[in-house]
């Protein structure tokens, strides 16, 4: 079978002073780092941050409430780790020491309020809120997302007592603000032949508290999903997330199931599908491909979605740049300025390269971009419709 990026994640242990130590000061990831580019001030960058942690755990300086403001102005992109060839395992060392400093009672109130209603409330209670608020001057300030929600239960899968080739991990950025997504793709893996089931109950991997050092939440979600994994006989666990992709390589034992990211999934057993290039409606249309961090970066997913967008022939233009799009999940809502240039400068960026329609296939990229650009975003599986 062909070696996956991916597969060398699972179970990896995890030590933030040995990680740490590895780091030369060499400064090779600077300009990779997204946030280092926009405030150009040295804790902000992976080095200072590697630094800071040193520093702290040598005693040499004391966790105050400066020094672990910088351990959260971090997307937890890996570009860094993408570029270091010390093979510095930032991701690691990073949630680690978060979840090491901030244990569930430490957790700032604001962020765990956050988290709180992010993960309990929008969906049951303040989605027609946030649709008055999508339609207000805060829709970009806050990256409001316009919802596109459909009603999941007639998808859900009633019958545990079949045996599935699928079992469908939707995410919670798609689950909570655009679940017609997770109609379309688990149409379309059904009309290529594939058995799949979508079970009631599973949202989120658990990648926003584990990654913003609420380990015992972290905890919680994961026997929950664990429970409802194993009501299942399923063989593949396909997940159009590349973040919850790591998250169960590297947080949950799974080991007898095969994890693949959505795009790679049909770049591996559906290659010959054919994208609707009447999508591309006026002629001198061009169509691009933003990469999401974790699926380059992390994943090592580059080809896949890229066999798919040469069908547009001329009409795709490649796009290189390895830019972030500023998202980050949490990242977003707290740093809001940040954020924001480095989405400017990916928005720069694309408009040079003269794209009309952007692709992705990362959840929270299509939320960034989708409720912030001006052109059409289009999530991936939308190739096919
Ligand atoms: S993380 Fe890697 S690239 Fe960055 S300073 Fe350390 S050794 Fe150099
Ligand atoms: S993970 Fe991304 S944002 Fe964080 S330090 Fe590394 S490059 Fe910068």
């Amino acid at each position: 079978m062909e070696e996956r990026r991916s597969d060398n994640l699972k179970n990896k242990s995890l030590d933030i002073d040995k990680i740490a130590q590895i780091c030369s000061d060499c400064g090779n990831c600077l300009y990779s780092c997204p946030v280092y580019n926009s405030e150009l001030i040295e804790p902000n960058s992976p080095r200072g941050k590697i630094n800071l942690i040193k520093a702290i755990l040598d005693n040499r300086l004391k966790p105050n409430k400066i020094n672990k403001g910088f351990m959260f102005q971090c997307l937890l992109c890996g570009s860094c780790e993408h570029i270091c060839t010390n093979g510095v395992e930032y991701l690691d060392m990073m949630i680690n020491y978060r979840n090491l400093i901030f244990k569930e009672k430490n957790i700032p109130f604001k962020k765990k309020t956050i988290l709180y209603f992010y993960q309990t409330l929008i969906l049951k209670k303040l989605g027609w809120f946030l649709k008055i608020l999508s339609k207000t001057s805060l829709k970009k300030k806050l990256t409001i997302p316009e919802i596109d929600n459909i009603n999941l239960n007639k998808l859900y899968t009633s019958d545990y007592s079949k045996d599935f080739d699928i079992l469908l991990f939707p995410g919670c950025v798609l689950t909570y603000f655009y679940s017609s997504q997770i109609e379309k793709i688990k149409r379309f893996l059904e009309n290529k032949g594939f058995k799949v089931a979508l079970p009631k109950g599973l949202k989120c991997c658990g990648f926003p508290y584990i990654s913003q050092g609420w380990g015992k939440r972290f905890e919680r979600l994961k026997t929950k999903n664990i429970n409802i994994f194993s009501d299942i006989k399923f063989k593949y666990l396909v997940v159009p997330c590349g973040t919850g992709v790591i998250t169960f390589n590297k947080y949950y034992d799974l080991k007898e199931v095969e994890i693949y990211e959505f795009t790679e999934f049909i770049y591996k057993f559906i290659r010959n599908s054919k994208v609707n290039i009447n999508i591309l409606k006026e002629v001198d249309k061009k169509i691009t491909y933003h990469d999401p961090c974790h699926n380059l970066k992390s994943l090592g997913i580059y080809k896949e979605p890229r066999e798919f967008m040469k069908q547009f022939g001329v009409k795709f233009v490649d796009d290189k740049s390895e830019l972030c799009c500023g998202f980050g999940g949490i990242f977003s809502v707290g740093f809001q300025n940040t954020s924001k240039k480095i989405l400017d400068k990916r928005e720069k960026y694309l408009k040079e390269n003269g794209a009309d329609i952007v692709v992705t296939s990362c959840p929270g990229c299509y939320m960034q971009l989708k409720e912030n650009l001006s052109c059409d975003v289009k999530f991936f599986v939308e190739l096919f419709d």
